[in-house]
């Protein structure tokens, strides 16, 4: 694919045109990222080089993070994260820009949430219904229109 806002030719690049800027995990993208956060972890509001808000003892350290763990990792879908926020779980979680949890991207914690009794019965229930209804429609349409 060629974006044509970089080009003045299709010989010659534009020339304010700087590939490496154009590059989602470059250092100063994430410092431009970090900046817009005020440096401050966007889930848990902690500063980076400061002491931790959660874990008192230890040094914030700002990494990159996903909104989306299923997107790559790459402009609107980063966000700074500290060390803590940015867990290997962090997978299993979708974050909006604020840093704060909007969906659920594994069925692990689902799972688990089912297991330690943090959904109610009927909670449980109801979620059996709706997948339920929504495997059936999928497997009606798709009886409907067969894939090739
Ligand atoms: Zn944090």
């Amino acid at each position: 694919m060629i974006a044509l806002n970089m080009l003045v030719t299709l010989e010659k690049p534009y020339p304010a045109f700087v590939p490496k800027r154009r590059s989602p995990n470059t250092d100063s993208d994430f410092e431009a990222v970090k900046q817009k956060y005020d440096y401050r972890c966007a889930t848990c509001g902690s500063r980076e080089g400061e002491m931790n808000l959660r874990y008192k003892n230890q040094r914030t350290q700002l990494q990159r993070g996903h909104r989306n763990p299923k997107l790559p990792l790459e402009g609107d879908n980063i966000i700074p994260q500290c060390q803590f926020c940015n867990r290997a779980d962090r997978n299993y979680w979708v974050y909006d820009e604020r840093g704060r949890v909007v969906g659920v991207a594994a069925v692990k914690p689902i799972a688990r949430s089912i297991e330690k009794g943090y959904l109610s019965e009927q909670e449980v229930e109801s979620l059996h219904k709706y997948l339920s209804r929504r495997v059936q429609r999928r497997r009606k349409r798709d009886g409907e229109k067969p894939t090739r």
